[in-house]
């Protein structure tokens, strides 16, 4: 993979969710904190994966996660 584009965005999603990381069900629209992380290249199918607050906070100041990841919208 030479060229990776990631985007670390917070998706409103007014559905119940799973944190890919510590697996608490949540909703994003009631958590501003909660991240959605997608990662994709020209020759890879990509990944999205969803962090709640507390796991975005984490990461965001250096703590490694395993992601569970979820498929990227068919775009
Ligand atoms: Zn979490």
């Amino acid at each position: 993979m030479a060229n990776v584009t990631v985007s670390l965005k917070h998706q409103p999603s007014p559905r119940e969710l799973a944190c890919g990381a510590c697996g608490a069900q949540f909703v994003p629209a009631e958590d501003s904190g909660s991240r959605v992380l997608s990662m994709k290249s020209a020759d890879q199918p990509g990944f999205v994966a969803l962090m709640c607050g507390g796991c975005a906070s984490k990461w965001a100041y250096g703590t490694a996660m395993t992601l569970t990841t979820i498929p990227p919208a068919a775009s």
